[in-house]
This record gives C-alpha cells, sequence and structure tokens, in this order.
C-alpha cells in the first residue's frame, strides 16, 4: 500500500515513509492510494476477537510495509491493561436500545488523543528503523493543555525519542499544568514560555524552520518531528476502534451482521469523524455520520451549504478541544469527495488561506450530504444534555460527549430516525469536572473548590471512580518548573539535547 498527497497525486510513499514525514513536501496529507475491502464474514468474526487482534486486523491493511512482528509490538506496547485500565480498551456503554456511548478516554490522560498518541511513537520509531534511519527523535510540542499531556505520555520512555513540551504560562488549567509539570519518564521535558499559545506555537515554528540550528541538531544525531494531528500514523489507529465498537454490538447480540448503525462524532479537527468515514468505506456498515460541533460551527455550516468559512468569531467553550476554526483532516474528506482531484483539492486550500473560505461544487457538496448530519449545540444545551442524561439514566458524560448527546437528540426529533447509533464519547467528565457538576448541581455548589474537591464531589455524584491519573496528582511533586522566555526556546531545546 502505498500513500499519495492530497496536494499531488504523483506522490507515491510507503507508510512507514509516510508516518516519519508526517506532512508532505508541498504541504499536503498523506492518503492510502486505495481503501482495503473488508467482507460481513471478516466483520463477524471480529466480533470474538480481542482489541489488540481487531487493531492488527484493521492496521495490517494499511501498514503493509511493516512486517507482522513489528506491527503486533507497536500495538501490544500500546494498548495495555496497564495504561487503559480494561482491556476492552475503547469499551461500549449501552445508554438504551438505540444509544451506546463508545468510550475513548481509558488512556492515561482520560481523553480520546490516547487512542493514536499511545500508537504512533512506535509507528514513529518503527519506521524509522525501517527507513534506515538512526538519528534520535526529537518531539516538539506547543500545547493549549491537552495534546502536551498526550503526547508526553505517548512518547515518555520510548526508545529513540526525547520530547520537549512548551505550555503558555499563563494559558493552561491548573490541573492540566500539574499533569505536565509532574510528568514522569527518562526523555521528557518541560517549560513554560512565558507568552499566550500563539507565542508557544510560534516559538516552535521558528525552531522547525530554522535551517541552521537543524543542521547543528543533525550533527548530534537528531531529528526534529511533530505529533500533530494530520500525521496518517495518529489517523489510522482511529479506525480500528469503530470496528471494535461494530464488533462490541455483534458480540453483545444488539445487532445483526449487516445491520446499519449511525455514528455521532463531537468533532475539531474532524479526525476522529473522517476515520469512521473511512470505516464505512471499508465497508463497515454504517448509514449516517453526524458531526457535531459547539458555537464554533464551521463544520456544521460547511456540511449544510458546502461553503466553508473560517471567518467568524472564535468562541470559547466548556469544551475547549473543539473550538477550532481550521478542520485541518478536512482535506483529506475533501481529497476523496473529489474523486481523488489533487488539483481542486489544492485550489480550496489556497483560497482557504487567502480568503478565509471556499466553496465546493454541487456535486461535492450532495455526495457529503448523502452520508453526513451536522448540527451544532451551544454551551447552555451541553449542560441541559449532561443533565438530562444523568437523570435518565444516571450516566455522566463529559462536556465534549454532550455536544454530541445534544445534537444527536436534535438529529432524531428532525428526522425520527431509529437507527442505533453509537456515540463517540471523547473525554472521562473527571477531566471537564468543573463545567459537568455545574451542569448536575449549579454554581454555588463548585463555587470556592479547588481540583481536588470537585473531583472528590463528581465520584460521590456519579458513582464513578475518579481515574487514578488525576487524583495523584494531588501528592506528585512538580519535577518542571522552568520558565523561558520566548526568544529562549532554542537554548530550552539545546540544553536538554546537551547540544552547543
Ligand atoms: C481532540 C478532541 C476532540 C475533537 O476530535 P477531532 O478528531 O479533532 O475532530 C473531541 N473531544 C475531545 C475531548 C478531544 O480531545
Amino acid at each position: 500500500m502505498q500513500y499519495h498527497s492530497t496536494r499531488d497525486n504523483s506522490i507515491s510513499v510507503s507508510s512507514a515513509q509516510a508516518i516519519k514525514q508526517g506532512l508532505s513536501s508541498e504541504g499536503g496529507l498523506f492518503v492510502p492510494e486505495s481503501f482495503p475491502e473488508v467482507t460481513l464474514d471478516e466483520i463477524e468474526n471480529l466480533a470474538e476477537m480481542s482489541y489488540h487482534e481487531r487493531a492488527y486486523f484493521v492496521l495490517s491493511k494499511f501498514l503493509t510495509d511493516f512486517s507482522e512482528e513489528d506491527l503486533k509490538n507497536c500495538i501490544a506496547s500500546a494498548y495495555t491493561r496497564e495504561k487503559f485500565g480494561t482491556d476492552a480498551i475503547a469499551p461500549m456503554y449501552k445508554l438504551n436500545d438505540k444509544v451506546y456511548f463508545l468510550e475513548l478516554w481509558h488512556g492515561p490522560t482520560c481523553a480520546f488523543k490516547d487512542m493514536a498518541l499511545q500508537i504512533l511513537p512506535h509507528f514513529l520509531t518503527t519506521s524509522m528503523r525501517m527507513t534506515n534511519e538512526n538519528e534520535e527523535i526529537i518531539i516538539l510540542v506547543a500545547t493549549s493543555g491537552d495534546t502536551g499531556k498526550a503526547a508526553l505520555e505517548g512518547f515518555r520512555d520510548v526508545n529513540g525519542t526525547r520530547i520537549i513540551v512548551f505550555y503558555p504560562d499563563n494559558g493552561v488549567s491548573e490541573i492540566q499544568k500539574l499533569q505536565m509539570v509532574t510528568q514522569r519518564g527518562n526523555n521528557v521535558s518541560v517549560a513554560a514560555v512565558n507568552g499566550n499559545f500563539d507565542d508557544a506555537q510560534s516559538g516552535v515554528k521558528k525552531i522547525f524552520t530554522d535551517t541552521v540550528y537543524k543542521e547543528l541538531l543533525d550533527k548530534n544525531g537528531f531529528k526534529l518531528s511533530s505529533a500533530n494531528s494530520i500525521n496518517w500514523g495518529r489517523l489510522v489507529p482511529q479506525i480500528v476502534y469503530y470496528f471494535s465498537a461494530y464488533a462490541d454490538l455483534l458480540a453483545s447480540k444488539e445487532i445483526s451482521i449487516g445491520d446499519e448503525i449511525n455514528v455521532v462524532v463531537p468533532t475539531g479537527n474532524f479526525g476522529n469523524i473522517l476515520a469512521a468515514y473511512y470505516a464505512k468505506k471499508m465497508g463497515l456498515p454504517i448509514r449516517k455520520f453526524i458531526c457535531a460541533s459547539n458555537e464554533n460551527n464551521v463544520l456544521t455550516d460547511f456540511i449544510k451549504t458546502g461553503v466553508y468559512d473560517k471567518n467568524r468569531r472564535f468562541h470559547t467553550t466548556i469544551s475547549p478541544s473543539m473550538d477550532i476554526l481550521i478542520s485541518s483532516n478536512l482535506e483529506r474528506f475533501l481529497y476523496d469527495l473529489s474523486g481523488r482531484n489533487d488539483r481542486i483539492v489544492s485550489g480550496f486550500m489556497s483560497k482557504l488561506s487567502e480568503d478565509g473560505e471556499y466553496e465546493v461544487s454541487a456535486d461535492i457538496r450532495t455526495a457529503m450530504q448523502k452520508l453526513f448530519d451536522a448540527d451544532c449545540c451551544d454551551d447552555k444545551e451541553t449542560m441541559a444534555a449532561i443533565r438530562a442524561t444523568y437523570e435518565e439514566s444516571g450516566y455522566v458524560m463529559d462536556t465534549h460527549t454532550a455536544v454530541a448527546k445534544s445534537v444527536y437528540d436534535k438529529y432524531t426529533a428532525r428526522t425520527g430516525d431509529t437507527t442505533k447509533t453509537v456515540i463517540a464519547s471523547t473525554a472521562s467528565p473527571f477531566k471537564f469536572n468543573q463545567s459537568v457538576l455545574i451542569a448536575l448541581e449549579d454554581y454555588n455548589a463548585v463555587a470556592g473548590k479547588n481540583e481536588f474537591e470537585l473531583l472528590e464531589m463528581l465520584e460521590k455524584k456519579s458513582g464513578m471512580k475518579c481515574p487514578a491519573s488525576l487524583s495523584e496528582l494531588k501528592d506528585r511533586t512538580p519535577i518542571f518548573d522552568t520558565v523561558v522566555e520566548k526568544e529562549q526556546m532554542e537554548n530550552t531545546v539545546s540544553d536538554f539535547l546537551k547540544v552547543e
């Protein structure tokens, strides 16, 4: 299986090369040359398999240059019971006869980014070895909170890699900061940047584009890389859990083989929902994809009208991981919808960077609307969904999952569709404890309480156990206390790597 670029079909690389490179040199994203087909018989067989076996089944169809042993090692290192607290890795929760939550947040940082960031480091080191590079990989991350921690956990103690995370000193929540500054691992470093997220991000970009510095690193056997969400190595592991969800529904006799299901995904960068779409292309019986957004509803408008327009106010919401105006993985979807037309995709993307908007053709719009539905909700509706679901069933959702549930309820009211539906649940409610508690109680109930008091309150209210990775933070001593000026970030990297 070779990979092409969404902006240049003539580019053709192996999966190891695509993963190592991340982004194609002309700015396009790597996509598989075709989608391997899976039969219903094969899907039926998945019902009896473990998550590891299901992962091998799906991943081996895309990473065809990886040996069986290498791929199995990647899977076994990433998805352990120790890290996920359950052999199911991505367990399903049945809300009622129509609705199931696919819980993607049992990993070490309590959010769905772990599903990809736990395995990406192993894909990367394997890809380096396969392409005969023996440099050590240096991962640089600028984070507004969640991705940094998930990347730290993914890369910690992975041989052949080191990771440095920069976060804005005053731009992350107290618990996010604690999660990062107490990070363990023999190959990690964390530093605060005196500034906001943009300062941290532009500092990292500057290091990536500094050719003199790159030479210096090269000379010392280091290769800079990023862990961002457009890497094929982050997308492909997400296809697995849609097959796994379907297999679980089969195993528990909620559906029969061949039955179509709907999928609802709380969407930001369009990676998670694109993975579900790819699963359907391979043959997984999915009827509708319901794309759920918060008040940053660029995608809702796009799917309804065919016009992508990022020229709008940015909203800070209680589902911050979806506060996004440019959904970078949409590019892969457009490539597919346009019949793999690299010229058309390049045109959209340059129009987006020049004018902040583009409009797709009627053909593309019609093809998209056949499979995709979209809607959005505001913070009030998100809170109402958390409360209503709790009152109905005792199940407590986080704010991102609640956006999906709210949009799903609107969808069924509008369409009367009674198809069994899987809602992607993307974070533990403990991670967004304050908003969840305000939804379940009220503002007064949380006033003046610190993070750890809130975690305890939520334990009592939900009857769920707070993930140890969050409650343990209380007793951890910070390891990283460096605060650097944004001009000093390169020096911080040099100090960590001991190069000069
Ligand atoms: C990243 C994230 C999302 C959005 O996923 P995309 O793949 O970017 O669409 C939703 N919920 C949570 C909790 C996330 O961390």
